[in-house]
């Protein structure tokens, strides 16, 4: 619900994924292709598929697996399908929020997956209410759905005798349309009867590629390591405040917005997107190693190991190393079988479940300094723990290294990470940090290491969103968000 996005942060960091492919079964690819987009959402999970005629849909909570069995994707028809993983931080996420939303439309039916975060939702809702359109849950999502339903021009003008859809594709016009009003974050994959459409905002601020199969069928994706896992080949990225239509004609391109400018969240190449993804030309694992390598250029220190948070600081640790020439080993086992919907209600159950997921290897560990490398620190739950548990696990010094710098500004665009206080870089400095965690020493990357080790690939033809990093917002944010109690003042009287 809308209300425990604002107060734990905005809830997505979904996955969104497309396909057009007849003679192929469109629901068991998307299936596979939400499988591979599963790090990016694990609250719920769902897929829409059209056969030109009907619509059909299935979605539930929790991991895709545990959502899908032959039972519900079978009747899931159809040679078209969009599916999304959502992402949620807090117990109370609701089935009614889980997406694709699907709904029925005088042009027949119209399915939304979206990733991002629109930082004017609640006026665009408001627009829907007081025009008389009711609305199921809370999300922004759905008040996307909403505006793509009725003819382009008629949330601008008020007045549907304008509002014809005066291009020869309608739903282009319609995308169109919500692109002019729309502020913010968006990803999105829809579903119209005969085709499926996939737009980015103009900024680029989520990811969002398209692929194709040798012999026939097109793919869009949050990531390209989901066109990997079904046996499509990577095309190219979506750019930002396109439109592209994907139907029997092939892939075709309209301009939603010219875009001016890129700002794609530059978390996705600290942490969110999948090291075998590409992004903007670049294998992210490989990117995530130059941020190691440039840490240790940047922060040195004397040690005998040097150890990775398993999974997602494993190529920046590995970078560390090489730079360094401490040896590279193993210093904690994770277990992956812990679903992150389990550990992730509340803070107190964040902190059990470190202990949960991770165990020292003693082993590697003994008499040794280490340096103990992660990919982020953000509210700090995970790497004291872990500090500690290398120490019970005998290392003689614990040496922390991140491989981004440290996270000060919340997020609207699309990250958990809402509110100032959330963040214990906005909290304390980092010595008060390196004391709060009790490691030996702390370092973090800079900023701008770390956009050199991005960039250096991209000949500074890229810009990012660093703005949790940085402050720099690339659009303007309104300055109730900013308020750190607006979810008592706002949220829950308007939306409770
Ligand atoms: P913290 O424990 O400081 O709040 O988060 C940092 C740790 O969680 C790092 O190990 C990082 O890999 C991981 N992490 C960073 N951002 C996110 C996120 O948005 N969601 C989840 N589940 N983990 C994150
Ligand atoms: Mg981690």
């Amino acid at each position: 619900m809308i209300e425990n996005r604002y107060k734990k942060g905005p809830r997505e960091e979904c996955g969104v994924f497309g396909i057009y492919a007849p003679g192929r079964d469109v629901a068991r690819l998307t299936f596979f292709g939400l499988y591979a987009l599963q790090h990016r959402g694990q609250a719920s999970a769902g897929i829409a598929t059209s056969d030109g005629r009907m619509a059909y849909t299935h979605k539930g909570m929790g991991l895709v697996t545990q959502v899908f069995n032959e039972d519900n994707l079978s009747p899931l028809q159809g040679h078209l399908a969009v599916g999304h993983t959502r992402y949620s931080t807090t117990g109370a996420s609701h089935v009614r929020n889980a997406q694709p939303y699907l709904i029925e439309t005088i042009h027949g039916p119209l399915g939304v997956a979206h990733n991002g975060n629109l930082t004017n939702a609640l006026t665009l809702r408001q627009t829907l209410l007081e025009r008389g359109v009711g609305l199921s849950s809370t999300t922004d999502s759905e008040v996307i759905t909403q505006m793509l339903a009725a003819p382009a021009g008629i949330w601008t003008n008020g007045n549907s005798s304008h509002a014809i859809d005066s291009e020869p594709d309608r739903w282009v016009a319609r995308i169109r349309a919500f692109i002019q009003m729309a502020e913010g974050a968006y990803s999105l994959t829809i579903l119209t009867r005969n085709a499926i459409y996939a737009a980015r905002d103009p900024l680029g601020l989520r990811p969002l590629c398209l692929g194709k199969f040798p012999d026939g069928g097109y793919v869009v994706t949050s990531e390209s390591c989901a066109l990997l896992t079904i046996g499509a080949e990577y095309l190219r990225e979506v750019n930002p405040g396109e439109i592209a239509r994907l139907d029997q004609y092939g892939i075709a391109s309209f301009v939603g917005q010219e875009s001016t400018k890129k700002a794609l969240c530059i978390f996705e190449y600290v942490y969110f997107a999948r090291p075998d993804s590409t992004l903007e030309g670049q294998v992210i694992h490989t990117v995530r190693q130059q941020m190691g390598r440039q840490l240790a250029a940047e922060s040195p220190v004397e040690a005998d190991i040097v150890v990775g948070v398993p999974d997602s600081a494993t190529p920046a640790a590995i970078g560390y190393s090489m730079k360094s020439g401490i040896p590279y080993t193993e210093g904690v086992t994770k277990n992956r079988y812990i679903g992150r919907t389990f550990i992730e209600p509340d803070d107190k159950l964040r902190q059990i479940g470190i202990n949960l997921k991770y165990n020292p290897l003693t082993a590697n560990l003994q008499d040794k300094r280490v340096v103990l490398v992660d990919d982020s620190i953000v509210r700090g739950n995970t790497i004291g723990p872990l500090v500690e548990l290398l120490r019970e696990g005998g290392a003689a010094e614990v040496h922390v290294r991140v491989s981004s710098p440290p996270v000060r500004h919340p997020c609207f665009m699309g990250v958990d990470m809402a509110t100032h206080r959330q963040l214990i870089a906005h909290q304390l400095d980092t010595e008060g940090i390196r004391q709060r965690i009790d490691a030996d020493s702390l370092a973090y990357l800079s900023l701008p290491g770390m956009v050199n080790a991005i960039q250096e690939a991209l000949d500074g033809k890229s810009g990012h969103c660093t703005a949790c990093f940085s402050g720099d917002y690339p659009i303007s944010i309104p300055e109730w968000l900013f308020d750190e109690n607006r979810e008592k003042l706002i949220f829950e009287e308007m939306w409770g």
